[in-house]
């Protein structure tokens, strides 16, 4: 592969993980490997990637073996909604000491098991691995059989200790630890669908703000049944209903594509992506799940839903994109799939996508975003906030979309800014979404904070050679 942008500034082994549209001979770009020592990547844990699938799991216990840090990733300071038990919004930590790193924390584990589900009737314990937990090598697979066969419930192990991997293993382990509860180990089985009514399990919906609960009503509305979500206000009595489903669709494929695969593999159910970001993606995927289904009432019930549900929204929609129009975006999300929808999106309202990047996309994911991304726009795996700001600030854009930890880089940009991730209160999946979404990018890139910010950190952005980009 040529030489991927220019690269003053840039960490040598970096150079392959980034390109710009249109300079490169070749469109690929280096994904799906380990961070390179000395970058600060922008990439989560694996004990956090696995924590992410599996705390929307409303009614179990969530145990973290580790010292009491790694518990700080509780429901509070995440946007999944539930419709039933509250139990997943406590976090429990087995608070490991330094005493118990150099004895074991096994016994402490076996003890705050017994603890934990003497004081909360539950069905369902999820004991996740932290690195410490991997340096010192508690057998965790033990205390957990010991603990499900005293107690006689399920007690799950996620092997989510880091040195494993980046965040991507850390999925792997939580869709893992879900295979294990959906059906203990065994030979595959063919499961007779026992529902009439077409049903799907929706996968890598998290219910952040009952994003699932929209999308389950344009199901229901179609003739559709949600199985179950995994994860967003799922429970052990559903998700253990999961090989019932006609169809697997998944949003979060990071997430959730290895689940798909397996649940194919085991159960003979077959997947489909689908994205509900955005008018024309969730159009798109209303129509792929009635094609997939083949029945001539749900189609006609999809272009229904369409019409009546775009025409309700597409004023608003107008009206942002009217004040909108000729801005540009940076993004950089967890996975590939919702980088594609929020091109697409932003392109719905007016918006250019200067610079373009994931955590853990994959190599068919970034050729899709290289073929619908305009010539000029930067697209990188894995970066670190300096590559992050370096091409804000070249490209001009005047919003970054991200999580939690490129919030505060965009703000010291001066740009304004979107949470996309999992801390949200607000829902953007589907057509009510698509609104939402609009409404903010319009109220925070047309905020008049920007012009202070411009006066009060002109010399901050001076240093950072470029300046603010124009509004
Ligand atoms: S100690 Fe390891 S498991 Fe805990 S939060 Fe830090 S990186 Fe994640």
């Amino acid at each position: 592969m040529s030489t991927a942008v220019p690269n003053e500034n840039l960490i040598t082994e970096r150079q392959l993980s980034i390109l710009v549209k249109g300079r490169q001979r070749k469109n690929q770009l280096k994904c799906d490997a380990e961070s390179i020592a000395g970058c600060v990547s922008q990439r989560a844990c694996v004990y956090c990637g696995a924590r992410v699938v599996l705390n929307p799991v409303t009614d179990a216990i969530h145990l973290v073996h580790g010292p009491i840090g790694c518990a700080s990733y509780t429901w509070d300071i995440r946007g999944s909604l539930s419709s039933g038990s509250e139990l997943y919004r406590n976090s429990f930590s087995t608070d490991l000491k330094e005493n118990d790193v150099i004895f074991g924390g096994e016994k402490k584990l076996a003890r705050a098991i017994d603890e934990l589900v003497e004081k909360y009737p539950a069905e369902l314990v999820f004991v996740y691995s932290t690195c410490v937990v991997g340096v010192i090598g508690d057998d965790l697979e033990a205390v957990c059989r010991a603990a499900s066969q005293k107690h006689g419930i399920k007690i799950i192990p996620v092997q989510s200790s880091g040195f494993i991997g980046n965040k991507s293993a850390g999925y792997r382990a939580a869709c893992d630890a879900l295979l294990r509860l959906i059906e203990p180990a065994g030979e595959p089985r063919p499961v007779k669908r026992l529902n009439p009514v077409p049903s799907v399990n929706y996968l890598g919906d998290f219910n952040l703000a009952g994003e699932a609960w929209i999308i389950g009503d344009y199901l229901k509305q179609i003739g559709v049944e949600v199985n179950v979500v995994f994860t967003g206000d799922s429970n052990y009595r559903d998700l253990k209903k999961a090989p019932q489903a006609t169809l697997n669709i998944m949003q979060c494929a990071g997430s959730m594509a290895y689940l798909a695969r397996r649940m194919e593999e085991l159960y003979g159910i077959p997947s489909m992506q689908v994205s509900f970001l955005g008018l024309d993606d969730t159009a798109a995927s209303l129509r792929n799940i009635a094609s997939f289904l083949n029945d001539p009432e749900m189609k006609r019930r999809v272009e229904e839903l369409i019409r009546r549900e775009t025409a309700a929204v597409k004023p608003q929609i107008e009206h942002y994109r009217s004040k909108l129009l000729g801005k540009k975006a940076a993004v950089y999300v967890g996975g590939g799939f919702k980088a594609i929808s929020l091109i697409k999106q932003f392109r719905e309202i007016g918006i250019d996508v200067v610079m373009v990047g994931t955590q853990t996309g994959r190599e068919e994911e970034y050729q899709t975003l290289h073929d619908i991304s305009d010539d000029g726009t930067v697209i990188l795996d894995d970066a670190n906030p300096s590559e992050l700001e370096r091409f804000m600030t070249e490209k001009g854009a005047h919003l970054l979309v991200g999580g939690v930890k490129e919030r505060p880089l965009a703000y010291k940009l001066g740009v304004a800014f979107i949470d996309h991730n999992h801390d949200r209160k607000h829902p953007l999946s589907g057509y009510v979404g698509a609104v939402n979404f609009a409404r903010e990018v319009y109220s925070t890139v047309c905020s008049p904070v920007w012009k202070y910010t411009r006066e009060i950190g002109g010399g901050l952005f001076a240093a950072g050679k470029n300046a603010l980009p124009e509004r």
